[in-house]
């Protein structure tokens, strides 16, 4: 059982006929809109590792979609699900992603076709070390050609392993450390990076609830307080998401995970369903809330926003007429297939779409990889100087007004920004922009109906101009 990716082959048709319609309504000519379209490089590499007695054969992907900016960026992922139509969906997805929020990369994907649950540390140490070091032999990874991430099923220590093995590989290159994104602050990492993509899809639906017109179309009110959530997939990005809608005042009235759900319309605390879960191995029968032993009866229940945060494909054309959600957060890559897509559109759903709303991952890479370069950490350089300007100018304010702040508002006004302060409000900044950016497109061109096509063709219209004056070598 499961709420299963049963069609691979058509995730990367997905992808393409999105592009296709959205393409329509951009002035690009063919040539042009085949090439950002086109996958330009794929590595799949069979390699083997010892496990346990004996040798298993590992199968793994590389994908780069574009190279119309340097380096190509994208994840890797652990997972049984992983072939190669996959990867180039999701490679395909990071360059339109990038685009949207001005990262200026092309897009990648890698994955290993492996159940990790079935390896020991040691073993997934192994299997990561060997990948990366194929991918050096191929040039398919380096600070300024290709630039994994973590993605469904890795995360910051796979990063380690991989920098690891990349930086002994290359004890020259003084970058070394910008071949991946996502490590943990020890190694090079950046502070914020762990709840990015959570944390961008509360921005992202946050803004979205802003809009009082659109809201009054779901017949909702603005704002996220009060709002019932359905969250599915308590991995990285669902719980952090979870977690910041329910900072922020909303009803967490749904959790959804791999064999089970659980609904309560009185709200979950989402700490205390993972403190849950670690204890009995599940997060079947919580206290107080109804069991859905198939997860997929999770999706269906009642709710204003639904937020899939797990594997492409769960909502198609046999349930997506069941959704009972107003807005649905594209918090996964490709969670909806084209024909759910028009299902729920018709429906009237507003549809966030992914290469926008889960761009937020990406974004703090970004800024990680900036980090790595200039070998620096954020705010060193300016804490001091603004604290100390801060308080000159609290000094001439007190002098002048002949009044005193108290010592509490002079530590508040005084704090200059540390490096977790500058990346959470440059993330903010990117998605309510990036947003704006969007539903622009989606109320001004003519005859766009729904905020993915708008996604698109932000995302085209800005690969294209890139394209047409990079010239196309002869
Ligand atoms: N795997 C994430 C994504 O799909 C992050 C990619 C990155 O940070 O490069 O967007």
């Amino acid at each position: 059982m499961g709420i299963t990716n049963t069609a691979n082959n058509s995730f990367f048709e997905s992808v393409q006929r999105n592009f296709d319609k959205a393409a329509q309504f951009t002035r690009f000519d063919h040539g042009i809109l085949a090439q950002i379209k086109a996958c330009n490089s794929i590595l799949r590499v069979k390699f083997p590792v010892k496990i346990g007695e004996s040798i298993e054969v590992i199968e793994a992907y590389r994908v780069q979609h574009s190279h119309h900016k340097l380096p190509c960026k994208g994840g890797i992922r652990f997972s049984m699900e992983v072939d190669q139509e996959e990867v180039m969906a999701l490679a395909a997805l990071m360059t339109y992603k990038c685009a949207i929020v001005n990262v200026p990369f092309g897009g990648g994907k890698g994955g290993i076709k492996i159940d990790s649950r079935k390896y020991s540390d040691f073993e997934l140490e192994k299997i990561t070390r060997r990948y990366t070091s194929e991918l050096c032999k191929k040039n398919f990874i380096g600070p300024g050609i290709d630039v994994p991430a973590p993605d469904y099923g890795t995360g910051a220590r796979e990063m380690s392993w991989i920098v690891d093995t990349y930086s002994s590989l290359n004890p020259n290159n003084i970058d070394a450390q910008a071949c991946v994104t996502g490590k943990p602050v020890s190694q090079g990492g950046v502070r914020g990076r762990t709840e990015a993509t959570g944390l961008g899809v509360f921005f992202g639906v946050r803004e979205a609830c802003s809009f009082q017109e659109d809201m009054e179309k779901l017949e909702l009110t603005t704002g996220i307080a009060g709002k019932r959530i359905i969250v599915q997939g308590l991995g990285n990005v669902g719980y952090h998401a979870a977690k910041y809608f329910q900072e922020a005042g909303a009803k967490l009235v749904g959790l959804i995970e791999y064999n089970g759900a659980i609904y309560d319309e009185n709200g979950l605390d989402v700490d205390q369903v993972q403190a849950h879960r670690q204890a009995t191995g599940g997060i079947l029968n919580y206290p107080g809330a109804i069991n859905f032993s198939d997860p997929a009866e999770g999706l269906e229940q009642p709710c204003d926003i639904l937020i899939p945060a797990a594997l492409e494909s769960v909502i198609h054309k046999d349930n997506a007429d069941r959704i009972q959600a107003k807005i649905i957060g594209e918090a996964a890559n490709g969670p909806l297939t084209s024909e759910a897509d028009v299902i729920l559109n018709n429906k009237g759903i507003l549809v966030i779409p992914d290469i926008y709303l889960n761009a937020g991952g990406v974004t703090v890479s970004y800024f990680e990889w900036l980090k790595n370069l200039s070998h620096v950490r954020y705010g060193r350089l300016e804490k001091r100087f603004e604290e100390n300007m801060y308080n000159e100018l609290i000094d001439i304010i007190e002098s002048t007004t002949g009044k005193r702040v108290s010592d509490l508002e002079r530590k508040t006004i005084l704090r200059g920004p540390d490096e977790i302060d500058l990346v959470h409000s440059g993330l903010e900044d990117t998605m309510i922009g990036s947003y704006r950016e969007i539903r622009d497109i989606y109320k001004n061109r003519e005859g766009v109906e729904d905020l993915r096509t708008a996604a698109f063709i932000c995302a085209i219209d800005k690969i294209g101009v890139a394209y047409e004056e990079l010239g196309i070598f002869p």
